[in-house]
């Protein structure tokens, strides 16, 4: 796959501590294209459904918890791999392992609140990105 698309959403700290910009910064900075952006109190249904693969894990409710009610902002990003340069951008899911100069390296320390949430595959962009876009809202420009 060439030109494709991911969905990224930046978790509830990202947006208190003030790194809405400075992330999307690294992304733009980085050539991807933004199709959709918006901010939205995401509610725990809608939590629980993006997270669905992870229920029954040991930090599934402290995950859960650490998202739902809060404020996020989700958006879909496109480029050539898209998926898998956005998930180096973004950096490993543990922060203190994730290397300088990526997203949770540089701006995260703590595991369950990483700062930031990204779609690991094709299969998990289609599943995530249905659950806040419509399909009127993945036109391009
Ligand atoms: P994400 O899916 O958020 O982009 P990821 O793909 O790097 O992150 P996953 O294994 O999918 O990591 O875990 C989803 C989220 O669950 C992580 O971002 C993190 O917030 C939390 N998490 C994962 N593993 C642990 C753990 N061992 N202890 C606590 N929280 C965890
Ligand atoms: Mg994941």
């Amino acid at each position: 796959m060439e030109v494709e698309r991911t969905f990224v959403m930046l978790k509830p700290s990202c947006i208190q501590r003030g790194f809405i910009g400075e992330v999307i910064s690294r992304f733009e900075k980085k050539g991807l294209k933004i199709i959709q952006l918006k901010v939205e109190k995401l509610s725990r249904e809608k939590a629980e459904k993006l997270y669905e693969v992870h229920r029954g894990k040991p930090f599934y409710e402290n995950l859960i918890n650490t998202v739902a009610g809060k404020t996020v902002v989700l958006m879909i990003l496109e480029g050539r791999k898209a998926i898998s340069v956005v998930r180096k951008l973004v950096g490993a899911t543990d922060p203190a392992e994730a290397e300088a100069g990526t997203i949770r390296g540089d701006l995260a320390i703590e595991l369950t609140d990483n700062l930031i949430h990204a779609a690991d595959s094709p299969e998990s962009y289609q599943r995530e990105h249905r659950i806040f876009f419509s399909e009127d809202e993945l036109e391009t420009y």
